[in-house]
C-alpha cells in the first residue's frame, strides 16, 4: 500500500533528525521509501520554539495501518521524543497523512489526518511527490503561511 508520512522536528539538530527518519522509515519491516521531499522550513503553528524542519514521504508498505502508526511512534520515541504538553516541541513527529484511499476514524488513528489540509507545511512538500492528492484551492487556502524550501 502506498502511505504518506509527514516529518516534523523544532528540536536539537531537527535537520538530522529528519534525514534520520527518512532512513528509518526506509528500514521498518515490510516496507520501503519510495519517494521523499525536499525540506522545508516552517515557523511554529500554536507551537513554542524554534522554526521546524518539515519533509513528506511516501513509502510502499504491507504493515497494516495501526502497525505502522506503531511503528512510527517507536521511531518518535528512539529520536527522544517527550509529550510534556499539547503542541510542545519536538525531537520528531509522524504523522500518517494518506494510506492508499483508506478512511480510518479509529481513537488512536484518523486517517486522511483531520488538519493536513489547514497546513502548508504538509500541503507543499505531498504535493511535490504526490501532486494528484493536493489541489489548487487547498495550496491557495494555505498560501499565507511562512514556509521556505530548502
Ligand atoms: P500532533 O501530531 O497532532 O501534534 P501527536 O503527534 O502528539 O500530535 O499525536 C497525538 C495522537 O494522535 C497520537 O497518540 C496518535 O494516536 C493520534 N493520531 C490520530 N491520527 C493520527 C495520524 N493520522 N497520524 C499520527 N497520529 C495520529
Ligand atoms: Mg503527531
Amino acid at each position: 500500500m502506498r502511505a504518506y508520512v509527514a516529518l516534523g522536528a523544532n528540536l536539537g539538530d531537527a535537520q538530522a533528525a529528519v534525514t534520520g527518519a527518512l532512513a528509518a522509515l526506509d528500514g521498518l519491516p515490510q516496507t520501503r521509501l519510495a519517494a521523499r521531499s525536499s525540506l522545508y522550513r516552517s515557523a511554529p503553528v500554536d507551537a513554542g520554539g524554534p522554526d521546524f524542519i518539515n519533509a513528506v514521504a511516501a513509502i510502499d508498505t504491507a504493515l497494516a495501518p495501526l502497525e505502522l502508526l506503531d511503528e512510527l511512534q517507536r521511531l518518535e520515541l528512539a529520536a527522544g521524543r517527550e509529550r510534556p504538553y499539547r503542541n510542545a516541541p519536538r525531537t520528531l513527529d509522524l504523522d500518517l497523512l494518506l494510506y492508499g484511499e483508506a478512511r480510518i476514524d479509529e481513537p488512536r488513528l484518523v486517517v486522511p489526518h483531520p488538519r493536513m489540509h489547514e497546513r502548508a507545511f504538509v500541503l507543499l512538500p505531498l504535493e511535490e511527490i504526490a501532486a494528484g492528492r493536493v489541489t489548487a484551492a487547498q495550496l491557495e487556502a494555505v498560501a499565507g503561511q511562512a514556509i521556505q524550501r530548502l
